[in-house]
């Protein structure tokens, strides 16, 4: 039975799965060991809605302790400056896989034209709202947001709840790792310190110490459909510019560029594929599109997953287990959800994980990962906004061929729901909205067009102009911010801490 966890890395991910354990496993004695001079990768800062949820919901941290300590502002979408059309709205919400009673089809079959908004969440991105005002003034919250968060704030909040809960920090660099009759018995400090534990957590970040180096589990690399490995990050104080609800996405010459606003900070980043363009030539690039910013550096990565994120006793989760380039900011949503399905198999096991379930463990994260690849894959496949050579290659060359079947189905029918039955996996946030989102923003053709009756064209002018109308009346971030700060704001069903 497991007694001792022993979590190496302390960024994001090596905290979130601790707190995750420790919280609801406390009899386990979880301790996380991390090294100060290698430091925490400092980029990662859009999220999906399941960050909120685990945090609260699961977890119980307080959100009144969470905003004010780590300053979250809200992320209710993606803004595509993609495809031909000016720009098209990717919100957390059902849109375009939604019926309204009047009309005779799902809705993505009235966005041909104007892909504008069809629901609350995108008329309020459209509006630059976040959320929609009470009868009393006060911003409506629901739960179709993210946050866009600081990476260190992040790492510094998460550090003090790991440390409220019972979790033991030590600062020392993994040098090596012994093997047992279970796997890894323990790890060896530079020092010469050697942590014993029964279950290890690798979340040493791209380094992946123990599943990578140590049991060399094999990398499967996504690079025939993703071919971004780069990014320059930079950034700029930001000074009268209004703070956006979203995340914007910009197709840029070999790759595109993010735009992630925090309440003080802009930050901006351009992932491009090193093959491409050179670092300079990307660094110019950027450059000549954010003046502001003051200074830049490059991240590397590899978009893949190991075979295997659970072998023997050790697990990996973070960028130490798989990662794919940040299009739809999905990490800090794979640790979460891989975090709660680690707890619950540690539970309903009695602390002594079977095979079977390290073996179903590994095929659901898998299935995840390949899932988001997939729909990312899409982004750049369908993506005709430029006529760059990497932009021309992308359209060509990007592989779809696990998707291939949804794809036909679309250019066959267009915009119907029934296409999720075609997705191999609906283990993430996206679904097959993500994928008619996509494929109707970037006006991928498809045969069956639909022409509405001048009946449903009235239903969808008023609907469209009542929406707006909730829009314009609702809270920018600003003010939603200044709202939640008020020390007579209630959270329902707030926790202490
Ligand atoms: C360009 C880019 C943009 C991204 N954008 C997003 C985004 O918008 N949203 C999102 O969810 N994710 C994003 N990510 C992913 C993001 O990095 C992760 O979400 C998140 O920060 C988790 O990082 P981590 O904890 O796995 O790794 P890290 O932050 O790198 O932490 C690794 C930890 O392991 C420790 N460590 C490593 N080796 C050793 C050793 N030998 N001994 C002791 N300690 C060790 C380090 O000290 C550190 O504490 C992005 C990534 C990149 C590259």
């Amino acid at each position: 039975m497991i007694q001792n966890v022993l979590v190496l890395g302390a960024g994001s991910a090596g905290l979130i799965a601790a707190i995750s354990v420790k919280r609801k496993i406390p009899q386990l004695n979880v301790r996380v060991v991390r090294s100060p001079d290698i430091g925490v990768i400092g980029v990662g800062e859009g999220t999906t809605p399941n960050f909120p949820k685990h945090m609260f919901d699961y977890l119980g941290i307080s959100r009144r302790y969470f905003y004010a300590a780590a300053q979250p502002t809200w992320k209710i979408g993606i803004r595509f400056l993609w495809g031909p059309r000016e720009k098209f709205f990717y919100t957390f919400s059902l849109q375009l896989d939604s019926h309204w009673a009047e009309m005779a089809r799902p809705i993505g079959y009235y966005c041909d034209e104007d892909f504008g908004y069809a629901d609350l969440p995108a008329a309020l991105m459209a509006h630059d709202k976040v959320f929609a005002r009470q009868p009393n003034s006060a911003p409506d919250i629901q739960p179709w947001h993210g946050f866009h968060v600081e990476n260190r704030k992040l790492v510094d909040v998460l550090e003090t709840i790991a440390r409220d809960v019972g979790v033991e920090i030590i600062d020392g660099k993994v040098s090596g790792a012994e093997r047992g009759d279970k796997g890894i018995s323990a790890v060896f400090l530079e020092d010469g310190r050697k942590l014993e534990a029964d279950f290890f957590v690798d979340s040493s970040g791209f380094r992946s110490e123990l599943i990578g180096r140590t049991f060399e589990e094999p990398f499967i690399s996504f690079d025939r459909s993703l071919f971004c490995d780069r990014a320059v990050v930079g950034g700029w104080a930001r000074s009268d510019e209004p703070i956006l609800p979203y995340t914007t996405a910009e197709t840029m010459d070999a790759g595109w560029s993010w735009q992630i606003e925090h309440e003080h900070f802009v930050n901006r980043g351009y992932v491009y594929a090193s093959q491409a363009i050179s670092d300079d030539e990307a660094e110019a690039e950027f450059r000549r599109k954010n003046p502001k910013v003051p200074s830049t550096r490059v991240v590397k990565f590899r978009s893949g997953r190991y075979r295997h994120s659970w072998v023997d006793n050790v697990v990996a989760i973070g960028n130490s287990g798989g990662f794919v380039e940040p299009l739809e900011a999905t990490a800090l949503m794979v640790v979460c959800s891989q975090s709660q399905t680690l707890v619950d198999f540690l539970l309903h096991s009695g602390l002594s994980p079977t095979p079977t379930m390290r073996k179903l463990y590994n095929e659901m994260v898998a299935m995840m990962w390949d899932e988001i690849r997939d729909f990312l894959a899409v982004h750049y496949r369908a993506n005709t906004r430029l006529d760059t050579p990497f932009w021309r290659h992308c359209r060509e060359d990007t592989d779809v061929s696990s998707i291939e079947p949804l794809l036909e189905f679309y250019k066959e029918n267009g915009p119907t729901g029934f296409a999720r039955h075609l997705i191999p996996s609906t283990g993430s946030n996206f679904g097959i909205e993500g994928f008619l989102v996509m494929l109707v923003g970037n006006r991928v053709p498809y045969k069956a067009k639909y022409h509405p009756t001048p009946a449903e064209w009235e239903v969808w002018k008023r609907r469209r102009s009542e929406l707006a109308a909730q829009a314009r009346a609702g809270l920018d971030i600003k003010e939603a911010l200044a709202y939640v700060r008020h020390p007579e704001w209630q959270w329902f069903g707030d926790s202490a801490r």
